[in-house]
């Protein structure tokens, strides 16, 4: 999952989320735990914090497969967003600039009313 997304926390709270590992991590294809230092190798899950009102980007898509997260999601307290710069599959083209309308080509005049006040000045 290298699609990246953004997080917006519409509440007025500050929103922590857990990311454990059998859901984020196994998502993400890597783990993102936290290693605290010490001599035993203890990992904890990483956790997302967002701030109220505030928007986390760069996130990568698995953070919507944690249940919270995606319970939040759902509760309309995060929206989702996808940041402008992600690219599609394509790659970026040159945006093809839009044909010229056909306008009037080839249709014959013949329907257009002889009389009438033409060169109304
Ligand atoms: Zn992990």
């Amino acid at each position: 999952m290298n699609n990246q997304i953004s997080l917006t926390n519409t509440t007025r709270r500050m929103k922590v989320f857990v990311l454990p590992h059998a859901e984020y991590c196994k998502a993400l294809g890597r783990c993102a735990c936290v290693e605290l230092p010490g001599k035993k190798k203890r990992r904890v899950p990483s956790s997302l914090t967002i701030p109220a009102g505030a928007k986390a980007d760069e996130l990568s898509q698995a953070v919507l497969v944690v249940k919270r997260v995606a319970q939040a999601v759902r509760q309309g307290e995060l929206t989702v967003g996808r940041p402008p710069r992600a690219r599609r599959r394509k790659p970026a083209r040159r945006a093809v600039e839009a044909p010229p309308v056909p306008a009037d080509v080839g249709e014959p005049e013949a329907q257009e009313p002889k009389t009438g006040k033409r060169g109304k000045k």
